[in-house]
């Protein structure tokens, strides 16, 4: 596939190219509603994974960058307005957001496909359903509210309120930027937070492009801060800081561990959102065709670089073979190649790191006496695609069986009955998500209440909706998103105890004899 099978304006943007020089999207560093360069005048640049250019370039925030963001987001929550604006001018502005989103899905789908690599139809599906969760927020800023008490008797009335819990530090992962920001941000301003972003270094274009339309929609200067750069130097401080007043995180276990300990430390609240080793489990009662494509899609969907990922089969030792036949047949049928094509179904691996990894871990997994049955090896092509894998005959204990591999690699695992479905199931360190497909309710609920995960999906797979919670057991988080209670998972709560009447002395001095 060449750029010039895809569509005219992603052909346009990247074979203005060749120009290193000439990059095509230039974010800058939003702080205190101006648009700022680094203090040391830094830039780093991402390529596209899939064509090796040049797309987007941003400033390397320095120490004293960082503290400056979030000198502004303090100053926004102490002085306002924002925390102080009613909860009906928060939501017009956030219904604003998602108007300006709407507008921009082409320019910001783009950029999403071209600095992640996924297939550019997926992201425009992902960058429209954002603006769902902006609308979604806008609600809650209205409805949200505390709590009162009539019951204390006579003499006394409480009042439970939610205040913001304060400043808000944002550190998002590269598989779904905007989607995932999206499943933060509008809720911390819905409470009334201000708040310091900070995007993985791989993929910040849309991140930028959100404040472009923050600042259009009137959110005020502070109230959102962005600042780029590495995880060490720009993420760690949002973790540690004195002024951040709680930290909410999306990316991989081990560095959701060790900022979260770092948060918690200085006693601040954390939320984390973290990997998943997330199983299918197969009865041989389900609709066949339906769990195939199922499973294709859960494994495949974002190249397997997805936290959800159905990367663990679990199948009734009675149709093991069957299953392996079927879902090699079906995987090798899969699009994959350039993310600007329109009938491209899995993209480009986002980098020759992530690569490296998924590749050692299939050897892995075959050294311990795991049979590859499709893939497990780059195509002979430029940029960085992996066939889609397949691997049979896995042991629960084997490494490709209980560590997230964050690629299109596929383990299946065979199981004897139910109770030991959710053994193996239940025997790793995440609890993410997991599915069960059966036409038997019994088995479906079973299976339903017995696996350790946030969302479990009954006869589907990836479904997800505003209203529903999401988050993982286990390594795989802490605290949940999205739901009625995103919003609240931002504040504190104060009681304010109101006496009514004369109040009864706990002691009076007797008068003199
Ligand atoms: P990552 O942990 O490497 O990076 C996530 C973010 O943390 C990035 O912004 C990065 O710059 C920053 N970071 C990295 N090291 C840091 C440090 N020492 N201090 C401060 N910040 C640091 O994760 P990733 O590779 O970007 O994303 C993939 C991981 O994210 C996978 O494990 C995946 O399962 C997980 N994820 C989870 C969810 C979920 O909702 N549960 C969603 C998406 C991704």
């Amino acid at each position: 596939m060449t750029y010039d099978t895809a569509i005219p304006a992603a052909a346009a943007l990247l074979k203005r190219d060749t120009a290193i020089s000439q990059p095509a999207f230039d974010g800058r560093m939003y702080i205190g509603g101006t648009w700022v360069e680094s203090a040391d005048e830094r830039r780093f640049e991402r390529r596209s994974p899939a064509h090796g250019h040049v797309v987007s370039t941003f400033p390397e925030a320095t120490a004293a960058d960082v503290e400056r963001a979030i000198e502004a987001a303090d100053a926004a929550f102490r002085r306002g307005p924002w925390p102080k604006l009613k909860g009906a001018e928060r939501a017009r502005m956030l219904l604003a957001v998602a108007d300006g989103i709407k507008k921009r899905v082409e320019p910001m789908s783009l950029l999403e496909s071209l600095e992640t690599g996924k297939p550019l139809a997926q992201a425009r599906g992902e960058v429209s359903g954002c603006v769902d969760l902006w609308l979604y927020a806008a609600s809650l800023a209205r409805t949200t509210s505390g709590d009162a008490y009539d019951t204390l008797g006579e003499d006394m009335l409480g009042i439970v309120l939610r205040q913001p819990i304060g400043v808000v530090g944002l550190i998002t992962p590269w598989n779904f930027p905007l989607w995932i920001l999206s499943q933060k941000l509008p809720f911390a301003l819905a409470a009334g937070c201000t708040c310091v972003v900070k995007p993985s270094e791989l993929t910040s274009g849309t991140t930028v492009m959100l404040m472009e339309i923050l600042e259009e929609a009137g959110v005020p200067a502070g109230a959102v801060n962005v600042v780029t750069g590495k995880g060490p130097s720009v993420g760690q401080p949002l973790a540690e800081h004195d002024a951040i007043d709680m930290l909410s995180f999306t990316g991989s276990t081990r560095v959701g561990s060790l900022l979260g300990g770092l948060a918690s430390a200085k006693l601040k609240k954390v939320a984390l959102e973290l990997g998943g080793k997330n199983p299918q489990i197969v009865f041989p009662d389900c609709d066949w065709d339906a769990m195939i494509d199922a499973v294709v899609f859960g494994v495949y969907f974002n190249a397997g670089e997805c936290c959800n990922s159905g990367s663990r089969v679990l199948v009734h030792e009675s149709i093991a073979e069957r299953f392996a036949l079927d879902v090699v047949e079906r995987a090798r049928q899969v699009p994959v190649g350039d993310p600007l094509h329109p009938d491209c179904k899995v993209g480009a691996i986002v980098s020759e790191n992530q690569l490296g990894e998924i590749l050692g871990n299939v050897e892995k997994g075959v050294a311990a006496g795991a049979r590859l049955r499709l893939g497990g090896k780059r195509y002979d092509a430029q940029g960085l695609y992996l066939e889609p894998t397949i691997i049979s005959d896995v042991r629960p204990d084997m490494s490709i069986a209980r560590e997230e591999i964050f690629g299109p690699v596929l383990v299946i695992i065979p199981f004897s009955d139910a109770s030991h479905a959710i053994e193996i199931a239940n025997d790793t360190a995440y609890g993410l998500s997991a599915a069960v497909w059966s036409k038997d309710i019994d088995t479906c609920l079973t299976v339903a209440r017995g696996v350790d995960a946030g969302t479990v999906w009954v006869n589907t797979f990836l479904d997800g909706y505003p209203e529903l919670p999401f988050g993982g057991f286990k390594s795989s988080g802490v605290g949940r998103e999205l739901g009625k209670q995103a919003v609240e998972d931002y504040t504190e709560t104060k009681t304010i105890q109101l006496h009514i009447g004369a109040r009864n002395n706990w002691w009076l001095p007797r008068p003199a004899a």
